[in-house]
């Protein structure tokens, strides 16, 4: 899975950029006051012996006010499929210049104290990060789970 903020985004080429090239098994797009929502689902034959399809979703969340959008896209393919497709899902983005991050989250116990915590993962960082805990104040290490 992946995550990313699209800033300032024309969000009607991004959604019809999803809706030409990856939604042959399902699409929605809807309207909640000004907050457009999409969920995009796509089947491409797999060039491997063990299994027939993978399976795509793609979601889209755009708030006007803000002017991000919050795509994550989920695929049943390896992680260099993915990361492949991710490319292309981003295509608009990279033709038109349009600032993006990735926004990867993470759930991590404190080793002491068990309680969790959910990580926004900084890719620039570096692999192991010490953070103190909210709750018994000790530290511990998140590790990064990007490739
Ligand atoms: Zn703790």
């Amino acid at each position: 899975m992946r995550s990313y903020i699209i800033e300032e985004p024309d969000i009607d080429l991004l959604l019809s950029h999803l809706s030409k090239y990856f939604s042959n098994t399902f699409k929605r797009i809807s309207r909640y006051e000004l907050i457009r929502f999409a969920v995009f689902i796509h089947r491409i034959p797999a060039k491997d012996p063990n299994t027939d399809f993978i399976n795509l979703t793609t979601v889209v969340e755009y708030n006007p006010v803000g002017r991000e959008a919050y795509l994550t896209l989920e695929s049943s393919g390896t992680e260099a499929k993915e990361a492949k497709l991710a490319v292309e899902i981003l295509g608009p983005a990279n033709n038109n210049q349009w600032n993006y991050r990735r926004n990867d989250r993470t759930i991590q116990d404190c080793p002491h104290c068990k309680a969790t915590y959910v990580y926004r993962i900084d890719i620039s960082q570096q692999n192991v990060t010490t953070v103190v805990c909210h709750n018994c104040a000790r530290e511990f290490q998140v590790t990064q789970i990007i490739k």
